[in-house]
């Protein structure tokens, strides 16, 4: 069920409190079913001093995108602007492709 956003997919994030905002998918989990929306869902890490191996990890707040999970964003239509649905379509090759439920344009 999560084939339908991909990376580099623009998505609007529906719940939650990003909710209405809009970000580049960055990365998605399929096995997980979350997604990195850059700019969305920033955490911050307190790091504290630590050495790895031979590197000195420097103290400070590290901030980051966390995942979200895929059912709190929808894909936002490149034609109409719109967070929508996605439909798929068998083409005659037999791939399919992802389609917007709005205005039907093709989204692959
Ligand atoms: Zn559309």
């Amino acid at each position: 069920m999560s084939n339908h956003i991909k990376k580099g997919n623009t998505v609007e994030i529906i719940s939650g409190n990003d909710r209405g905002l809009r970000g580049t998918v960055q990365w998605v989990y399929p096995k997980k079913e979350r997604v990195i929306i850059s700019g969305i869902n920033i955490v911050k890490k307190h790091q504290r001093p630590m050495r790895a191996g031979r590197t000195q990890v420097q103290p400070g707040v590290i901030e980051f995108e966390a995942p979200i999970h895929i059912s709190n964003v929808m894909l936002v239509c490149p034609r109409c602007n719109q967070r929508t649905r996605v439909g798929f379509v068998q083409q005659e090759d037999g791939s399919k492709v992802r389609v917007c439920k709005r205005c039907g344009e093709v989204i692959d």
